[in-house]
């Protein structure tokens, strides 16, 4: 058998001033063809999946595109065609092949389309005709009609921070094994109930996030039932079906998706106000830190993650932390390539006035003039040690470590979320010795921070990727709709978008 894969990846925050061009997607990984196996064999990522997959089914895998970038604002006209026409090329000349099994994320936005899922499995549709269209998908994937009706099957990561991209790649394969031999005919459900939950409250590994979980894989063990998504999507999209959706797929039985799609959505709206969150002040959970005698404490600047969009060099925290003379900590990670130049200009040991972060808007804190010293100075490149994306390439971009008043604070050339303890060791910096770790991370930091963190605390900072989602001015997402309007906060009635 003949497989087709290629990748359109972006999470899309519309309220980012980073326009997503093809730089950005070339920043961060653009590859053709076979180039997708030397970047992706062996890697326990979804690319790695799909290719592990196919090769444990004896299926001939054609890559045509790799594409994806850190999330930031729009996509461009330019880009998405240049990426979307590859990647359809890429479909036409692979000759003779009989099934797609694409790696999307589910919450990309371009100038022209606010679902470029939706459209890249249309067009993929009506090249190929009939055989088998399957696509992987983000734990944040906003899921649309456009995307259900086109793909015969749609599977996301029930994970969140995301360690199950490979199982759930492999796992799509599979079931598209069983869809090539015969055995399997995709029927299935999509609901949304009207709800938006922030990043906190979509972590998998506490409720209410976690007994959504729970249901969908007792679900997934009864008769009939083939798969089940469970995506708390992505706010910042702002597209109409921006929010939590629920896709049950059966074998060739539509009454029991729809009843069991409709049951989870029920479920998720009964539990709605245990998805309000309630970050820490930023000085009160600092001043903890500074006198906590269990170390380290991992302080989460989730406004500035630059997983969700944000800049990333945002000076809100560390500002706060210098107030309140906080030492003996690491910062991961202030994104500014002029401040990576001037510290290699300067050379390691020499101490260099800067105006570090604050750059790129004024939402994140405002440039800090500070003295530093430059302590080390690295390439930024290390190998994932996971649980994220294990032995997949991480690249900051040249990478310098300050001395800022007894904290080393980790400047980068790339925006690059501090999701794996790599990160630290490649540039000699042992995090478990640290007095606090501070983080631009929303929930995916955890993976690798729990196992050494005395705690966590979740900051309370202002930001592009803020928990108070009625600031930031949504114009498409459908209203009312749960946490933005006040009346959905009450007992009333159900109403839920009916998509099959
Ligand atoms: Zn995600």
């Amino acid at each position: 058998m003949r497989i087709v894969t290629g990748t359109i990846s972006h999470e899309t925050n519309v309220f980012s001033n980073i326009a997503t061009d093809l730089e950005e997607f070339r920043k961060r990984g653009l590859v053709y063809g076979e180039e997708l196996f030397d970047r992706f064999s062996g890697t326990k990522t979804a690319p790695g999946g799909i290719i592990e997959g196919c090769h444990m089914h004896g299926f001939e895998l054609i890559p045509t595109v790799f594409a994806a970038a850190v999330p930031s604002g729009t996509i461009t006209a330019e880009a998405f065609d240049i990426l979307l026409n590859g990647l359809l090329n890429g479909v036409r000349n692979a000759t003779a092949i009989d099934a797609v099994v694409l790696h999307l994320h589910g919450a990309g936005v371009s100038e022209v389309y606010p679902d470029i899922e939706g459209k890249v499995l249309e067009e993929i549709r009506q090249i190929v005709g009939g055989i088998p269209l399957v696509a992987t998908f983000d734990f944040h994937a906003n899921f649309t009609n456009r995307m259900v009706e086109n793909a015969d099957l749609l599977i996301g990561y029930d994970t969140y921070p995301h360690i199950d991209g490979y199982e759930r790649a492999v796992e799509a394969v599979n079931l598209t094994a069983r869809m090539l031999d015969g055995s399997f005919k995709p029927t299935k459900a999509l609901r949304q109930p009207p709800m938006l939950p922030a990043l906190q409250a979509q972590f998998t590994g506490r409720y209410p996030m976690a007994k959504l979980i729970e249901e969908a894989h007792r679900m997934e063990a009864m008769p009939g039932v083939e798969t089940i998504t469970v995506a708390a999507g992505f706010p910042w999209s702002d597209i109409p079906e921006a929010g939590m959706s629920f896709i049950v797929t059966t074998h060739d039985d539509q009454p029991l998706a729809d009843s069991l799609a409709q049951s989870l959505s029920d479920m998720a709206w009964q539990m709605r106000r245990d998805f309000l969150v309630s970050p820490m002040p930023v000085h009160e959970a600092l001043r903890h830190a500074k006198t906590a005698t269990a170390t380290p404490v991992v302080l989460a600047d989730i406004g500035d993650n630059p997983g969700g969009g944000s800049p990333e060099d945002g000076t809100y925290v560390l500002e706060a932390i210098l107030e309140e003379g906080l030492e003996g900590g690491v910062l991961a990670v202030i994104w500014d390539p002029e401040i990576v130049t001037q510290a290699l200009d300067a050379g390691e040991g020499q101490a260099i006035t800067i105006e570090l972060g604050g750059h790129t808007d004024d939402l994140h804190g405002a440039p800090l003039t500070v003295t530093a010293r430059v302590k080390s100075l690295a390439d930024g490149t290390f190998t994932n040690e996971g649980p994220m994306g294990t032995g997949a390439q991480s690249d900051m971009g040249p990478t310098a470590v300050l001395d800022i008043e007894g904290n080393d604070i980790i400047v980068t050339s790339k925006r690059q979320q501090p999701t794996d303890l790599q990160l630290y060791k490649s540039l000699g910096i042992d995090p478990g010795t640290k007095r606090f770790i501070a983080v631009k991370s929303s929930v995916h930091f955890r993976a690798a921070h729990e196992p050494i963190a005395a705690e966590v605390i979740e900051l309370d900072t202002p930001g592009l990727t803020s928990p108070r989602l009625t600031g930031f001015g949504f114009k498409n997402v459908r209203r009312p709709i749960f946490p933005l309007d006040a009346e959905m906060l009450g007992i009333t009635e159900l109403k839920t978008m009916d998509q099959d």
